[in-house]
């Protein structure tokens, strides 16, 4: 049969795909993938920190400024006011200027109490996430010891697998393992399917196969893409 070789070929492949799939199912590997992921979210989380830290305290030093600019004007008011005392309709005017300056301070040194705040609260969160992803580096370096312990117990196996691939490799028309590795990227497996010709369906995404489409899978040895999943169907 002239598919024999690629059929073999392609049992070898899911053969490797099901260790591959045992091992990305295992404990050990979830564990691994999970704390990887963890710190990364941690890492990630600490560079947002860092520039949210950064924002927050550029607006606390401009709120300071202004704190400082407000308090320098009333300063110079005052100080004026005592000049004008003669004057009341003047001071009458500086007093109310004062009083709506007391204001903007007001204001300003609240908005810089919040912005204080914040500040705090991003030291506080990214002091915890610092210890966090400290601990998930240690966690880190014994969940990947002990998955790649286990995944050693694979070596032979999958080693054994690639071997006999490369070894019928050889022996394959190249048009086939061309067709096979295009549908196995595409993860489209198995990507050889037996077409019955009772059927005039593909045994894999059970489209019926249209006439022009089955004329040309007649006779032993006849292949065709499926047109809906591409897989080749072929008569053995
Ligand atoms: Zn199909």
């Amino acid at each position: 049969m002239q598919f024999q070789s690629i059929l073999d070929y392609q049992n070898l492949d899911t053969d490797l795909l099901k260790v591959e799939s045992e091992i990305k199912g295992s404990k050990e590997f979830q564990s691994y993938y999970q704390t990887k992921n963890g710190l990364d979210a941690a890492t990630t989380a600490m560079v947002k920190l860092n520039s949210d830290a950064g924002d927050a305290i550029v607006v606390y030093e401009k709120l300071r400024a202004s704190v400082n600019e407000v308090e320098a004007k009333i300063k110079d008011i005052v100080e004026a006011d005592i000049a004008a005392l003669e004057d009341i309709g003047a001071a009458d005017y500086y007093d109310r200027q004062v009083a709506q300056l007391l204001e903007t301070l007001n204001r300003l040194e609240r908005d810089a109490q919040r912005c204080q705040t914040r500040i705090e609260e991003i030291k506080n969160t990214a002091s915890k996430t610092m210890d966090q992803g400290k601990l998930l580096q240690v966690k880190l370096r014994d969940a990947e010891k002990t998955f790649r312990e286990y995944r050693a117990g694979f070596a032979e196996k999958i080693s054994g697998i690639n071997k006999e691939m490369a070894e019928l490799e050889k022996k394959l028309p190249p048009k086939y393992l061309e067709l096979y590795k295009s549908l196995r990227k595409n993860k489209v497996m198995p990507a050889f399917v037996e077409y019955k010709q009772q059927s005039k369906q593909c045994a894999r995404c059970y489209m019926d196969i249209p006439a022009g489409i089955q004329e040309k899978l007649k006779n032993v040895g006849d292949w065709c893409e499926c047109p809906n999943c591409r897989r080749i169907l072929y008569i053995p």
